[in-house]
């Protein structure tokens, strides 16, 4: 009975004030906030996940390296952690090296109004971690809604350049000028997100496809466009011809 007590008032004092030991979970969630996710490259990372699942790791639920700050990605992977091939499995940010490297670019197609958009890997299938970095593409970066964000951008940058980057405002006279602009804004989007795979350097980088590159350079150095105009000419409502 004395020890009931004694246990009792234990946990009423646990409860009332936490062991210091766990502030650096504050200090983690604090410091992630406003972050890109490290685990899909979105920019609503800001709550710290488990990599290893609470349910099956209870003894890592509290071990700093087990939380990741992360999106709603970390927890749509629900408990999965490794795939049936070899190699096959989810990138840690703390430990995989690789997830400094440019894993992921955006790839437009029929580049226009609509264009079909996707994200495809950056890297060659020699690379030593592919199996592992294509399993965490596949389960957790094409999950998410990457490819509407990458959409939206593409709308924008079609609407007025410089909304989608800001350098595309100017005038640009030669491709390989265009090239150069667009090599130093993937450079400031890494720099800025802290990550080459945040989805505003996956946009950036997709446009750095020569055909890509091709097609806006005509566009921007259409005959009659002033710097910053829409990159296509749409017909103002009353020029479309009805038919009668
Ligand atoms: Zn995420």
């Amino acid at each position: 009975m004395a020890l009931n007590q004694e246990l009792s008032d234990l946990l009423k004092g646990h409860f009332k004030s936490p062991p210091k030991d766990v502030a650096y979970i504050r200090t983690m969630r604090t410091e992630s906030r406003h972050k890109t996710c490290p685990m899909c490259g979105s920019f609503h990372s800001g709550t710290l996940d488990h990599y290893l699942p609470q349910h099956g790791f209870p003894e890592f639920s509290l071990f700093s390296r087990n939380l990741v700050p992360a999106c709603l990605c970390n927890s749509r992977r629900r408990n999965l952690l490794a795939g049936q091939g070899p190699g096959e499995r989810v990138l840690h940010p703390y430990y995989d090296d690789c997830l400094t490297d440019r894993l992921v670019r955006a790839k437009f197609e029929d580049p226009g109004e609509v264009p079909r958009v996707s994200v495809v890997l950056a890297i060659p299938n020699t690379h030593a971690n592919y199996a592992a970095i294509a399993f965490h593409f596949r389960e957790i970066v094409q999950k998410t809604g990457v490819c509407g964000h990458l959409g939206d951008e593409w709308s924008k940058m079609l609407r007025r350049p410089s909304l989608a980057v800001r350098a595309l405002g100017e005038a640009i006279n030669h491709l390989g000028e265009l090239r150069q602009l667009l090599e130093a804004e993937l450079d400031r989007q890494d720099d800025s997100y802290e990550s080459r795979n945040n989805w505003q350097s996956m946009f950036v980088a997709g446009l750095l496809d020569p055909p890509i590159l091709q097609w806006l350079f005509a566009h921007l150095t259409r005959p009659g466009r002033h710097p910053d105009e829409p990159l296509i000419a749409w017909n103002a409502p009353g020029e479309v011809n009805l038919p009668t």
